[in-house]
């Protein structure tokens, strides 16, 4: 007799697809629970068959060679239609679902006796059995079958545990799979940081430091020599006659000098020193641990520089203004009084006839000295 289609067909079969124990691999522990039926049944078979569609697909066999069979052939296919208990079997030649089954019937050798214990989900839904199989009738104690039947229900804690491990597993994949998204997204987010920061702190014409970086930097580079009691000095610098230039050839003449003086700064500074271009046509280098003598040469190597540049076709030149901290250090030194040294010896500079350094000694008369290099020659 062709066993019947359960009335809950889809949701059963939906139930054992999610459980995604059809077609996995061979299983020990599975094995386990067979050998211990075969022994306890004293049976020369015992298999965990799952019903599928159209085919039974047996997840251990002992006593058998695991082949898919006809679905409609199995005798599984018909203990799953009564899920409530399991399905007794004493002589199938005698059952009429069973005597004119090829298995019974035409098989060498026949199977006589069966005793399937359900496999059941937890909402009750029958996805196939733990059963055991003899080639001639027989029976079985309620004893026998009861341990039968709890092999069967440790057969289904096997089914969903495993279940539950592929389920963790999966999620641990998935957390590394966007852990390892994080960190590529952090890392993009830190570059961004770093690139915004960057132009927040960069003149965009002469890719110098711009007056707010300067600010900071100089405050910083303040306190730093001062705990180390080493000196710091300061370069102010003004172009000369740099609007004439402006005016007579344009302001793209006037950005091409200003990126020129730039390049001039950048080659005659080490990597210490912060330049930064502080205003229109004013620039200014902070020297730290340079004393006057230091910050001199580096304002007479601007002024070498600026004189074999190629400025054309302005006749710019710049005038520097100079003022340094000296040790030991005093507790009232801070960066106003610095640049206003450092401006008073610009403007001394300018005054003097431009192309020229003016150093401020400092101290509160605010003496300062002119420098041209051009008498140097
Ligand atoms: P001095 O010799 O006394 O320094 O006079 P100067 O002609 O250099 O004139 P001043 O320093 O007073 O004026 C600076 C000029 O710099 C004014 C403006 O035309 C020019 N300037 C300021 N910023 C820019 C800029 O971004 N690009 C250009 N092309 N010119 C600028
Ligand atoms: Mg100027």
């Amino acid at each position: 007799m062709q066993p019947a289609i359960p009335s809950n067909e889809n949701a059963r079969l939906e139930a054992l697809r999610d459980l995604g124990i059809l077609d996995t691999p061979r299983d020990e522990s599975f094995d386990d629970l067979t050998r211990i039926a075969r022994h306890v049944a004293g049976t020369p078979l015992a298999l965990i068959g799952l019903i599928d569609a159209d085919r039974e697909w047996f997840k251990s066999a002992d006593g058998a060679v695991l082949e898919d069979t006809d679905r409609d052939l199995t005798f599984c296919a018909h203990a799953i239609l009564t899920p409530e208990r399991s399905t007794y079997v004493p002589d199938a030649r005698e059952d009429p679902r069973f005597a004119d089954n090829p298995h019974v019937v035409d098989a060498d050798p026949a199977t006589l006796f069966y005793y399937g214990a359900p496999l059941l989900t937890d909402d009750g839904l029958p996805i196939g059995t733990l059963c055991v199989v003899d080639h001639r009738p027989r029976t079985l104690e309620p004893a026998q079958r009861e341990v039968i039947d709890a092999l069967a229900r440790q057969a289904m804690r096997l089914i969903e545990l495993a279940r539950s491990e592929r389920q963790l597993r999966q999620e641990h994949e998935e957390r590394e799979v966007l852990l390892v998204h994080l960190e590529h997204r952090n890392r993009e987010l830190a570059a961004l940081a770093g690139d915004l920061r960057v132009r927040a702190d960069t003149d965009k014409l002469s890719r110098l430091g711009n007056r707010s970086a300067f600010d900071a930097r100089l405050d910083e580079d303040l306190a730093l020599t001062r705990d180390h009691q080493s000196p710091l000095s300061l370069l102010l610098m003004d172009l000369d006659r740099f609007k004439p230039c402006n005016d007579q050839f344009g302001h793209q003449v006037g950005d091409r000098v200003i990126r020129t003086f730039a390049d001039i700064l950048r080659s005659v500074s080490r990597p210490t020193d912060f330049i930064a271009r502080y205003g229109g046509d004013e620039f200014a280098i902070i020297l730290p641990l340079a004393d006057s003598r230091a910050a001199i040469d580096v304002a007479r190597r601007v002024l070498t520089a600026v004189k074999r540049a190629d400025f054309a076709p302005c006749d710019t030149c710049t005038s520097v203004g100079v003022a340094s901290l000296e040790t030991p250090r005093r507790e009232d030194e801070d960066a106003e009084a610095l640049l206003r040294q450092a401006d008073e010896a610009l403007y001394a500079a300018k005054a003097a006839g431009r192309g020229r350094i003016g150093v401020s000694t400092g101290g509160a008369a605010g003496e300062i000295s002119v420098i041209d290099p051009a008498s140097d020659d």
